[in-house]
């Protein structure tokens, strides 16, 4: 491990070879095949479930592990030096469904879904977005409509990772009516099965990268959600979709900083091996100092990542670290995968060398879970509400009028 500053305990380094472990023997020789043919592999969620690493962050109670957020995060920085596009299933599965459901579930809602997600039987997934509606999710149109004990969803969710093989999906819906609008608060979460009459999986997007994860668009058809499928409260889905994010920003930020530490690990070695002009490439300055800033970057990355998880595990609030975890790691992942095909020449570039995939499945992690623009708004919004001195610039401009919307 390179870098590593965070001390682990004995556990955490227990659960770390065992997440590296699984992924060297049950993804790495498949990983490559898997890209190339799109392959998403069922059996591996089984397995993942057996090991405890889809119920990770969930209690012991709920045959989950228990673990805190910096282990969980740990473990999936080894599974995402393997294989980004497990590493993304594992991470929504853990970061986003579960934790939605443990902390705004029913009892009833607990004990039915979260024990078959842990053990791997049921997979989760995420459907906040919609063809229109991306970066500005609150603008869903997917309507949500109260008959008898049933809710009847229609409209398109787009982009659902995992949406293919989820047994589990926290869909948003807006439950406001069309005459009355309510934003935001018009929107509520439910708990959509694929059993339900109503339900189809649309369009498989055919991607750039993490070809190995599907991303489908979720179809819901007068679908038929019963009433006890509602998560928590009428007209906050919006608000625990947000706050389920810092979540969800940590294990993207754990994605990148794992694909920017492969193409880290895999230029030292062909840098050391590759000759020209008579000796490695290695003992060139110019090779040596791109090693030395991705070294750089993915160290920084990990250890805010670190920092952020260990402050999110003492109950602090992380909105603002959480971004910023998220933005330095994919940004770093995208500037260590492209000096990686640099270091590689050529051969970075063709499909028999591992880094031409890292480069396109880092580019993804500027994209979803907030855009790194997103993020960039995140932070300087948080910056400003964080702001205790008032300072009235010459043509007195007040902070909250430069246009950062809230
Ligand atoms: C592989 C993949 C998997 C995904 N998985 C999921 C999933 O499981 N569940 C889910 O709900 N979603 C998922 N997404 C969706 C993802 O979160 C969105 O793609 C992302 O939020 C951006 O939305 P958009 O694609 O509509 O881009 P847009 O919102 O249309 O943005 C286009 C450009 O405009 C910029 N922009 C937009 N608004 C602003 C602003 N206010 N200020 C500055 N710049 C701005 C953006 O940064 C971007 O550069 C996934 C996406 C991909 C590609």
């Amino acid at each position: 491990m390179i870098h590593q500053l965070t001390p682990l305990t004995p556990e955490q380094r227990e659960i770390q070879q065992a997440a590296r472990d699984f992924a060297l023997t049950e993804i790495a020789p498949h990983s490559a095949a898997w890209d190339r043919d799109q392959h998403f592999e069922p059996a591996l969620v089984r397995k993942l479930g057996e090991l405890g690493f889809l119920g990770m962050m969930l209690p012991e109670s709920l045959d989950g592990l228990g673990l805190d957020t910096l282990t969980y995060l740990v473990a999936l920085e080894e599974i995402a030096a393997v294989d980004a596009s497990v590493a993304v299933m594992v991470s929504v599965h853990n970061s986003l469904p579960t934790q939605m459901i443990l902390r705004w579930g029913t009892d009833e809602q607990k004990e039915r879904f979260l024990r078959p997600m842990a053990r791997g039987e049921l997979l989760g997934a995420f459907a906040l977005s919609e063809p229109d509606a991306g970066s500005d999710a609150a603008a869903l149109s997917t309507q949500a409509v109260r008959d008898g004990d049933c809710w009847v969803l229609d409209g398109t969710k787009a982009w659902v990772s995992s949406g293919t093989h989820a047994g589990v999906i926290i869909a948003m819906a807006r439950t406001d009516r069309p005459d009355n609008r309510r934003g935001a608060r018009g929107i509520s979460a439910f708990i959509v099965t694929p059993d339900m009459p109503g339900f189809r999986v649309g369009k498989k997007e055919d991607k750039m990268g993490l070809r190995a994860s599907p991303t489908v668009q979720l179809v819901f058809d007068n679908l038929r959600v019963p009433a006890a499928n509602l998560l928590g409260q009428e007209g906050q889905g919006f608000a625990y979709a947000m706050q389920s994010l810092d979540n969800g920003r940590l294990g993207i930020a754990a994605q990148a900083i794992g694909i920017g530490r492969a193409a880290l690990e895999y230029s030292l070695a062909y840098a050391a091996e590759r000759r020209q002009f008579g000796k490695p490439i290695a003992d060139f300055e110019a090779i040596q100092f791109k090693l030395a800033d991705m070294a750089k970057g993915v160290a920084a990355a990990r250890a805010l990542m670190h920092a952020t998880a260990s402050a999110k595990d003492r109950g602090e609030p992380v909105t603002l670290a959480a971004s910023m975890s998220k933005l330095l790691a994919s940004e770093t992942a995208m500037s260590a995968t492209r000096e990686a095909v640099q270091i590689f020449g050529g051969y970075g570039y063709i499909t028999d060398y591992p880094v031409e995939r890292l480069f396109r499945d880092a580019k993804v992690t500027e994209i979803y879970e907030g855009t790194s623009e997103i993020q960039r708004v995140v932070i300087a919004r948080q910056l400003y509400a964080g702001t205790r001195h008032q300072a009235t610039p010459p043509g007195g401009v007040e902070a909250n009028r430069i246009g950062i919307p809230r």
